[in-house]
């Protein structure tokens, strides 16, 4: 099965009373199930398990859905244009050894697959994971979008340097009927200085309020153009430095619509992009590390119900983190230390080889251990234990920043290396200790190649996006009717580096629980439990 294979959008039947077919919908029932834990006196848990039911409900009409990029001239969004062309058309390319198909090999949904259970002689049946619902597919996306460099996009791609000459050669043809990506927002300060020479393909004036409404105006027409169902937005564009959180500003989402008007200086780009998609109910994914979701954006994503997912694809070093922190972490080693180096000679290394563009970076990519650091207690001893031993409070660290519980010391860098160009080198050492004072040390190194991990992330983040706008759910005895999911999408977790979650509550980051929520999900909206490793028929007689 190529991974760009179409499959019927009703490969999975599932024959049960939880679950239902009608022309328009599938609908399926799913008990919830959970834990209420009181810790008490001497260290002791009472649990109480519970049991909530749900009904999920999804459309079963695959939309037809556009995909526009901001920074679709870049890396990233020539990468995933040239990808799809070559997959649509069939094109085959030589390389110095073989001769490659188009496929689309790291997509999590078109490239990996799902245990269903047993056949009738005992052996596992596995599926795409994009079998489990009906899903656009990735051919099918209608592509656009907006870059300050008016480059069209088969120059962009050649200007890339990622894509092997003679699928370059192939595709260009295609990519020329796109012709140059929309003229979008250049403020300067945003995102480093040496990008400026690039940026001739920029919308007039420094009026804010008249750049959103052109951005509005541009999803519409792109759109009723294309005679389009749905539009999803994502942002590959450059990363931006943070914006500062200003009462009065970014803090609601009146002060938020107020500061566009106002055209205030802390107001991004991105922001401006986030806010227009917000308010045409197109779905919005942030793609970088910069914090385009200021407070008021999220309040504003919340009031109009409208989808927002991020931040920052996580691609190569940060996925591999996920993984290789959790296992040690799990295996009851202690990290005492996770040292990660990168180089890389693209136009997104060389942005980052400015300060404030590199700090939004090294944030995004500094969280990723602390859900795994906070879940082991037995390992990393918590601010409360660190007090209750010191008899009082902790002084603070020599930052100056408040004493924190236990962690391992955690660094980041990032050089700019032109010659590796899009192949970006990720050199990591974890240092842990281990029984009776040991020392083990795993050092990784970690060839990249960006663009092309890069940009099947995108193309899942895309299509879970555009599905989970298809998917109500109704809490049976407590809704009367069917709602639209929380609009900030935890669920893509994932594919990003820092999700972005619902306020209040908690990140998680390993890899293997953001994939099983994923597949648990899926699986509920079509009533099958969720994925359990028990095999409970292979352990008894
Ligand atoms: P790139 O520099 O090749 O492309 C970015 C594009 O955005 C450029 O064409 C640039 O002209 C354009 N741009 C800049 N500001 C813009 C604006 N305001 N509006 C429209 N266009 C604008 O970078 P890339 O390698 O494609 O990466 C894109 C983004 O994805 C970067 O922020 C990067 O940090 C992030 N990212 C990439 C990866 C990966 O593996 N490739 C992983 C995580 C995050």
């Amino acid at each position: 099965h190529p991974t760009s294979a179409r499959r019927p959008t009703d490969a999975i039947t599932v024959e049960s009373v939880n679950t239902t077919y009608s022309e328009e919908y599938i609908t399926a029932q799913f008990q919830n199930r959970g834990a209420d834990v009181v810790v008490q006196e001497g260290d002791r848990f009472l649990i109480k398990p519970t049991i909530k039911p749900f009904e999920f409900r999804t459309k079963r009409k695959v939309p037809k859905t556009g995909l526009m990029m901001v920074g679709w001239g870049g890396n990233n969004g020539t990468t995933l244009t040239a990808t799809i062309v070559a997959n649509k058309h069939n094109i085959s390319w030589h390389n110095k050894s073989t001769v490659q198909q188009p496929n689309y090999i790291g997509s999590l949904l078109r490239a990996s697959t799902i245990r269903l259970g047993l056949d009738a002689d005992g052996k596992d049946i596995y599926a795409p994971l994009s079998d489990l619902l009906p899903m656009v597919h990735p051919n099918d996306l209608v592509l656009g979008g907006w870059d300050i460099s008016g480059a069209r996009i088969d120059e962009a791609m050649t200007r890339a340097a990622v894509l092997e000459w003679d699928l370059q050669r192939q595709v260009a043809p295609y990519l020329k009927e796109y012709g140059a990506p929309l003229p979008s927002i250049y403020y300067p300060d945003y995102i480093a200085a040496n990008q400026s020479e690039r940026a001739d393909n920029v919308l007039p004036g420094s009026d804010k309020q008249v750049h959103l409404e052109q951005i509005r105006k541009d999803i519409r027409d792109f759109k009723a153009k294309n005679e389009l169902d749905q539009v999803i937005v994502f942002w590959t564009a450059n990363t931006e430095r943070y914006s500062d959180i200003l009462p009065g500003v970014n803090d609601t989402a009146d002060n938020i619509l107020g500061a566009i008007k106002g055209s205030h200086e802390e107001v991004a780009p991105s922001t401006v992009f986030a806010v227009a998609s917000i308010l045409e109910g197109a779905p919005f994914i942030n793609g970088a590390p910069q914090n385009t979701f200021v407070p008021g954006v999220m309040e504003l994503a919340e009031r109009h119900g409208s989808f927002i997912g991020g931040d920052d694809l996580k691609s190569g070093q940060t996925k591999l983190k996920s993984v290789l922190a959790e296992f040690l972490v799990n295996a009851g080693i202690k990290p005492l230390s996770i040292a990660s180096y990168n180089h890389l000679g693209n136009n997104d290394g060389w942005n980052l080889s400015s300060d404030r563009q590199f700090r939004s970076k090294e944030i995004s990519k500094s969280s990723v251990v602390d859900d795994m650091v906070a879940a082991n207690h037995l390992l990393y001893k918590t601010k409360e234990e660190l007090e209750a031993a010191n008899g009082g409070p902790l002084p603070a660290g020599k930052d100056g920043k408040a004493a924190k519980g236990e962690h391992p010391d955690h660094i980041v860098v990032i050089k700019y290396v032109p010659a590796v160009g899009d192949s970006k080198r990720a050199i990591d050492e974890y240092y842990s200790e281990i029984l009776g004072g040991g020392r083990s040390t795993i050092n990784i190194f970690n060839e990249c190649e960006d663009s092309l991990l890069a940009t099947p992330l995108i193309l899942d983040l895309a299509i879970l996006a555009e599905l989970l706008t298809r998917i109500n759910y109704k809490e049976v005895g407590k809704d009367a009717d069917f709602k639209p999911l929380y609009p900030v999408l935890s669920l893509l977790s994932y594919m990003l580096k820092a999700p972005l979650v619902k306020p209040g509550t908690d990140v998680v980051n390993s890899l293997s629980r953001q994939r099983n929520a994923l597949e648990t999900f899926l699986k509920a909206c079509i009533g099958l439990e969720g994925s359990s490793d028990l095999l409970l028929e292979t352990r008894i007689w």
